[in-house]
């Protein structure tokens, strides 16, 4: 399977898991109003979070995977970063909210009125979690797509939220309506957990957080016959790019052209010591004890 009609074959998936996340909320959030119960209403928006999610993850591919251009010359990841932080933020607003309704609902003592159809609504929407759930772990696995298997994993969580929302609906029937707004706290919990995941994600990326340990692109620099030390590596990025620059040292008395092909070299040696593509630049010094010493507090290797 080639790269386009892998990613395509992603984003199908995606779009249909999507489409059964959004229907599976619409469902329990009609029964969650109609019965008030928080809990079901609450376990809703957590579907529909899922939806924002899977949201999320089509705009990466669309937007992020764009090749640079000229306005944005280091490429468009960023902006899966920064759709995630918004959906956060909504994640945020919305636990606030079903903290605040709980918090009503414990003072008034107003329990939801638990029918038949709560029953059935939060069943088959339990069974369609478990089996978009399944198809989206087989789909990663194939696609080897760790936005699919990560996706799945989440849906797999959800639907424990369901069964113990499930469990709920039985306590309320058997007299204990308090558990609603328990329980609907409970899930505010998870929605908020799921939001500071996504934003410690986010902050990886947009602090440019180094993806490689130096001491791997040092030693893979160092092997490279010619060159007498490296300083000042730097790596950010991932997800399909990382970025390098790193200072080496070479005999002073190369010409240009010789130089030039060893810092090839070292950035092709370098993006296979990494395993993934990458963008390397390499600063090329002559070998003088000014240069062969660690700059910008940064380690030096000398021979
Ligand atoms: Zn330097
Ligand atoms: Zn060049």
């Amino acid at each position: 399977m080639n790269r386009s009609s892998r990613s395509r074959a992603i984003r199908k998936t995606l779009l249909t898991v999507l489409v059964l996340n959004l229907t599976v909320a619409v469902a329990k959030l009609v029964v969650g109003i109609l019965t008030s119960s928080l809990a079901v209403l609450s376990d809703g928006l957590n579907s529909l979070l899922d939806a924002s999610a899977n949201v999320v993850g089509l705009i990466g591919m669309a937007v992020a995977s764009r090749p640079p251009d000229p306005e944005h010359p280091y490429g468009h990841r960023r902006f899966e970063a920064l759709t995630a932080l918004v959906i956060a933020g909504a994640m945020g607003l919305l636990v606030v909210q079903i903290l605040q309704e709980a918090w009503h609902r414990l003072q008034s003592g107003a329990g939801p009125e638990v029918s038949p159809l709560s029953f059935a609504v939060m069943g088959v929407t339990l069974l369609v979690n478990i089996g978009v759930s399944a198809w989206e772990r087989r789909r990663g696995r194939e696609l080897r797509s760790p936005i699919l298997s990560a996706d799945a994993k989440h849906t797999a969580a959800d639907a424990l939220v369901s069964v113990a929302v499930i469990a709920g609906l039985v306590a309320v029937q058997l007299g204990y309506p308090l558990v609603d707004p328990l329980l609907a706290i409970g899930i505010a919990g998870v929605i908020g957990w799921g939001a500071w995941t996504i934003i410690r994600d986010a902050a990886l990326t947009l602090s440019d957080t180094a993806v490689v340990p130096v001491e791997v692109i040092e030693q893979a620099v160092l092997a490279v016959p010619g060159v007498h030390g490296v300083h000042n590596v730097r790596t950010r990025g991932g997800d399909g790019l990382v970025w390098v620059d790193l200072h080496i040292q070479v005999d002073p008395d190369l010409s240009v052209r010789t130089a030039h092909d060893i810092a090839s070299t070292v950035a092709r040696v370098v993006e296979e010591a990494i395993g993934q593509p990458a963008d390397v630049t390499v600063h090329v010094e002559p070998a003088l004890p000014e240069h062969l010493r660690a700059t910008r507090g940064y380690r030096v290797w000398m021979e």
